[in-house]
């Protein structure tokens, strides 16, 4: 089964009845890039850029980030989206060049779009880097765990200074992640100020359901195929589909065939998975028919528990 998931790898997701799902991959850095194209990515729905920040004693420099970031948009080169999600880290991942006091709640205190916002030095650097990368991939910006929309404002200004200063011309587009349940219910009115979104289900499960996502006893329950944030991802469809804005998936539930059907029938335009899973996801788009899922939306949508939804959908995967 993999040597034919393999086989097919290069040939785009589209399902039965003609709709191109673009599968994309969540990376880390160069190598990933480089080997998501191999297995047939379409481009990169999340680079983690935190890997640049992490375990050293100072900030990376905007030289350091220009290479990087123009090397992974080389690597996909112009016909693939990139997608550079700014720094993410938090109280739970120091960084000694940070001020970052300890919190007692780390994952509820000042992390993602909120730490950079009071940095605004470390953003703005990034983004310089990030824009220079415009020329040489269809280059998007991401802010992570943005849950207001004064935030979303503040940070675009912080892309428009930047992008007037370094004079860069190309269209580059600008969105948000949808981690914060708020911020799912809220999308029509984001919609209208930002180009793209997408979700990330590890962090909105965790939010939604008040579960940590790393909690060994909680693992089974903390399921991003509850039918609560189920909801939220069909939310968040809507309100951007009602200005023409596109929708993502880039949390680990996208990398589970099992959950395609479901998150194609409320509408999800892209997938963006661990690179090892770009060929599967491929070829399970491949065998569906967007008309069907929508219907299978529509039930699952209707279920009041995970099990119900897992023994629906588990009928469906070989
Ligand atoms: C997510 O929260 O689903 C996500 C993709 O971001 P990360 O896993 O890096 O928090
Ligand atoms: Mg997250």
């Amino acid at each position: 089964k993999r040597d034919e998931e393999l086989a097919a790898a290069g040939q785009a997701a589209i399902t039965t009845d003609g709709v191109h799902i673009e599968v994309v991959a969540n990376i880390g850095g160069l190598e990933d890039a480089q080997q998501s194209v191999t297995l047939g990515g379409e481009g990169v729905g999340l680079l983690r850029s935190e890997f640049l920040y992490l375990e050293r004693t100072d900030a990376p420099t905007e030289e350091e980030q220009t290479k990087i970031y123009g090397d992974i948009a080389k690597a996909l080169g112009t016909e693939r989206t990139l997608v550079i999600r700014t720094l993410d880290v938090g109280g739970d991942k120091p960084l000694p060049y940070l001020p970052m006091p300890a919190e007692e709640n780390p994952f509820l205190g000042v992390r993602g779009i909120r730490l950079c916002l009071a940095a605004p030095e470390i953003l703005r650097t990034q983004v310089r880097g990030i824009l220079r990368a415009a020329p040489y991939s269809k280059l998007h910006i991401m802010f992570p765990m943005i849950a207001s929309l004064e935030e979303v404002r503040e940070a675009k200004k912080i892309v428009a200074e930047e992008r007037a200063a370094l004079g860069v011309t190309a269209d580059v587009k600008v969105g948000i992640m949808v981690e914060v349940p708020s911020t799912a219910v809220m999308s029509e009115i984001f919609a209208r100020e930002v180009d793209f979104f997408s979700i990330g289900t590890n962090d909105l499960t965790q939010y939604t359901l008040a579960m940590d996502r790393g909690h060994p006893k909680l693992a089974k329950q903390a399921d991003a195929l509850h039918p609560g944030v189920l909801r939220l991802i069909a939310m968040t469809v809507k309100g951007a589909h009602a200005h023409g804005k596109w929708v993502g998936v880039c949390g680990g539930i996208a990398s589970d065939p099992l959950a395609v059907p479901v998150l194609l029938g409320i509408g999800v335009d892209e997938l963006s998975v661990s690179v090892p899973a770009i060929p599967a996801i491929k070829a399970m788009v491949r065998k569906l028919n967007k008309a069907e899922c929508q219907k299978l939306a529509t039930e699952v949508l209707q279920m009041g528990t995970v099990a119900e939804v897992r023994a629906r959908l588990s009928g469906l995967v070989d």
